[in-house]
């Protein structure tokens, strides 16, 4: 298949060549037509399989033929829950909308930065990225007014319809007009977010690319024994052994992200720490210049865990396991996108083995493990 037949204009249609999308990955074969013709979508689809592009294409050709908005009205809103996905996506938006004709306005607005710009930006906004705390804030400073929407999309769906998000999430859902189109996507999806779905979602077209536990073929999985005190060492042996060059290291702690980071730096390995305590400046400073190559090791916590698109990432490092399994498949799918292979290291201290055996059963995989014990770890 191609894109040709999906219905996008010559003008995506010349970007996409441009960027190299030579065909459809199978999450933009169903979900593009179905946009385009306004019907609700629930995508489950794998990290990396390309999911931003299958509602970015659709929604800049649908705003192609939309009048501007006005009056701090917005056509469409993407919900997303951090900060750094919020950039990631409006980037794309961007990327696409710069091969149109058209001015199609597009703004990202997240917490950590000052209100002030975003608020005066928000005029003849077509197209706005946000995370649900900042959205409300401008909301309520009449900055942006929300009864408009056409299209909703949530991504990262089951983590902004859960609990965390849930006050929040109801105060923008009643601001919201009754009839609207809604696409939803995310890479996993819990038995509380398929009841959601249900209330939110009007006859939508369900696609599922894979089964869950399949996702993850790309990604060449192992995990160490290792006790809590040999993580650090067994860290440094395998960034410097295997001169790996750009690792993304998960704890579950921002203060054990802190620590690794200090002792790789001092061991003379370019490393920080991104997490929820430090500036959005630091963060996405630290995120652009690991996504370029210019920073090693990059350590952080669940933050950076989901949606996040490091191209070519080769390998995530479990410091510590998360609690949840889902969140395992999360951080490790950030190697191993777009059809490109990863390593994922975990690990696993004695605390830790039945957790991680749990891990493996949720998932469907075993996962290869070598006793850490056979290592010489001496002065790393
Ligand atoms: P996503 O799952 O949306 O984060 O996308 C993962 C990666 O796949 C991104 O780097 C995209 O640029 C890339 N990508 C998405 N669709 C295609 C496609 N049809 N052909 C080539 N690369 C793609």
């Amino acid at each position: 298949m191609s894109f040709i037949s999906l219905g996008l204009s010559p003008s995506l249609l010349k970007a996409l060549s441009s960027q190299n999308y030579t065909y459809p990955y199978p999450i933009q074969e169903q979900a593009i037509p179905a946009i385009l013709s306004g019907k609700d979508v629930l995508g489950i689809a794998k990290t990396g399989s390309g999911k931003t592009a299958s509602f970015v294409l659709p929604i800049l050709m649908n705003q192609q033929r939309t009048v501007a908005s006005k009056n701090r009205h917005v056509n469409v809103l993407v919900l997303v829950p951090t900060r750094e996905l919020a950039a990631q996506v409006s980037e794309v938006f961007h990327l696409f909308a710069s091969y149109l004709t058209e001015r199609i306005k597009i703004l990202a607005i997240y917490g950590g930065v000052s209100i002030n710009p975003q608020m005066m930006d928000l005029q003849g906004v077509n197209i706005l990225v946000a995370t649900p705390g900042r959205l409300l804030e401008l909301v309520e400073s009449n900055a942006v007014k929300l009864s408009e929407i056409q299209t909703l999309v949530l991504d990262e769906a089951d983590k902004m319809l859960n609990l965390g998000f849930k006050a929040e999430m109801d105060r923008i859902f009643a601001l919201l007009p009754k009839k609207r189109q809604n696409l939803l996507f995310s890479a996993t999806l819990s038995d509380d977010v398929n009841n959601i779905n249900q209330i939110l979602l009007h006859d939508p077209l369900v696609i599922k690319t894979e089964v869950e536990t399949n996702n993850i073929d790309l990604i060449n999985q192992l995990a160490y024994f290792v006790a809590d005190e040999k993580k650090g060492p067994l860290l440094r042996y395998l960034i410097k052994n295997n001169n790996l060059k750009q690792v993304l290291v998960f704890t579950s702690s921002v203060y054990k992200a802190d620590n690794v980071a200090i002792k790789l730096f001092r061991n003379g390995i370019e490393a920080t720490a991104i997490h929820s305590d430090k500036s959005q400046k630091a963060r996405t400073d630290a995120l652009k210049n690991f996504k370029s190559g210019k920073l090693q090791v990059l350590v952080t916590t669940d933050l950076l865990a989901r949606g996040i698109d490091i191209e070519f990432l080769p390998c995530v490092i479990n410091y510590e396991l998360p609690r949840s399994p889902k969140d395992y498949i999360h951080r490790i799918g950030r190697t191993g996108r777009a059809e490109s292979s990863g390593e994922a290291i975990s690990f696993v201290s004695p605390e830790e083995r039945q957790h991680f055996k749990v891990i493996q059963k949720k998932m469907g995989k075993v996962v290869t493990m070598i006793d850490s014990e056979g290592l010489d770890l001496k002065g790393y």
